[in-house]
């Protein structure tokens, strides 16, 4: 008898001719979720099974693979040969108490000597022998035990169901930027798009010496926490400080954010030709502050020729705070460190820019130089989970 971890698909069930594409690449995850820990990892139908790892390693299993995008749920079984006594055997291992229960059993292996609902019978037989405070209720339980006879000749035994993480592999829809400050919602909005299979580059734009290093550290820390999620990535540190002091001596003060946002844009376009990355993602949400509204946001999607994915768009804050609690990026989100747009903030800033008047007070500026600057200028930083 052995403990092993059964991990079961979310969408990728729905897929076609194509399925073994992203069988692959959620295989894959899995393997470098957890490459560190001694354990394998084989496809077992529709699902994937880990398995030969240490007993003391099993909640650090679980707590990666409830991570990996592309799995709804995943169950701890016990593993034992199709053999009713060695079946009926593991069954004292169960402990469960205080509650209804049913057993299902699913016989795959039709050599199996018992019909399914015979077994069910005997094996909740024991359960109850060994367990206190239970009740039998086939329709309305707390628990269910399963007891899936496979054809292979293995059958598992399992109670519980985790939820994961859901979505599609990383990696499996092409790669993304997503522009990464310190806030609550862009990392909100990386986790999302990453969810959907992207695989993800973070771009940081820090204005050094009036952000601190403990500004960038933060960043570099949410960074951290969402590549438990989306694996490895790459974070691309840019170096504002230049662009920032260059438009507050030139330009109309009411303008910093919406000129600053362009110039974001335009930087984070060139570097995602270079990394071969199809889209850009921001945090941004509608009407959420005052560059984020339809005409600002016009305003930053108008100076780049690339699809920009909003994923928040129609979130409510308080909706995006959840999910920043759920994915443990919240309390790091919210520490006092300083971002560059709050570094010469404008009083009274434009909420409705008119293209014209944006374009024309970027003529005070040589936007080409100070994007191949800001290109020169970065620093690149390897994130492990
Ligand atoms: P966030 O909580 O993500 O900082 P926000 O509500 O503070 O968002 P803004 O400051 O207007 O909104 O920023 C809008 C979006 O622009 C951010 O979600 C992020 O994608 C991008 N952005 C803002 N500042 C930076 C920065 N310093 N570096 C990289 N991206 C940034
Ligand atoms: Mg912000």
């Amino acid at each position: 008898m052995q403990r092993l971890i059964i991990l079961r698909y979310s969408e990728i069930h729905l897929k076609g001719s194509n399925r073994g594409f992203f069988e692959k690449c959620l295989y894959d995850n899995t393997v470098k979720a957890i490459e560190d820990i001694k354990a394998t990892v084989e496809k077992g139908g529709a699902r994937y099974i880990v398995k030969d790892y240490d007993a003391k390693d099993e909640k650090k299993l679980i707590s990666r693979l409830t991570k990996v995008f592309g799995y709804n749920w995943l169950s701890v079984a016990l593993c034992v040969e199709n053999d009713p006594d060695k079946i009926l055997q593991a069954v004292n291992e169960i402990k469960i108490s205080n509650c209804t229960f049913r057993v299902t059993t699913r016989r795959a292996d039709k050599n199996f000597p018992i019909s399914s609902n015979e077994f069910s019978a005997m094996v909740g037989e024991i359960v109850l022998k060994n367990n206190a405070n239970l009740k039998v209720n086939l329709d309305n339980f707390d628990k269910e035990l399963k007891v899936d006879i496979r054809e292979n000749g293995y059958t598992f035994l399992y109670l519980d169901s985790i939820k994961c993480v859901g979505g599609m592999p990383t990696g499996c829809a092409g790669k993304a930027i997503c522009l990464l400050s310190g806030g609550i919602d862009s990392p909100v909005a990386i986790y999302k798009i990453a969810k959907r299979g992207a695989k993800i580059y973070a771009v940081h734009f820090h204005s050094y010496p009036y952000t601190s290093e403990r500004a960038k550290q933060k960043v570099v820390d949410l960074a951290k926490i969402l590549s438990q999620y989306c694996g490895k990535m790459k974070l691309y540190c840019v170096s504002f400080t230049k662009v920032q002091e260059e438009i507050h001596k030139k330009c109309d003060p009411k303008l910093m954010i919406t000129i600053m946002r362009r110039i974001m844009m335009r930087v984070t376009e060139k570097l995602a030709h270079r990394l071969k990355c199809k889209a850009i993602v921001t945090g941004e949400s509608l009407g959420q502050v005052a560059s984020q509204t339809m005409e600002g946001i016009m305003s930053s999607n108008s100076v780049v020729s690339m699809p920009v994915f909003r994923p928040l768009i129609g979130d409510d804050k308080n909706d995006i705070i959840d999910v920043a609690k759920q994915i443990g990026t919240f309390d790091t989100s919210i520490l006092p460190y300083e971002d560059c747009c709050t570094v010469f903030l404008p009083r009274n800033p434009i909420i409705k820019p008119q293209l014209d008047y944006v374009a024309k007070q970027e003529q005070n500026l040589d936007i080409e130089q100070l994007v191949k600057d800001c290109l020169k200028n970065i620093e690149i930083i390897e994130i492990n989970p």
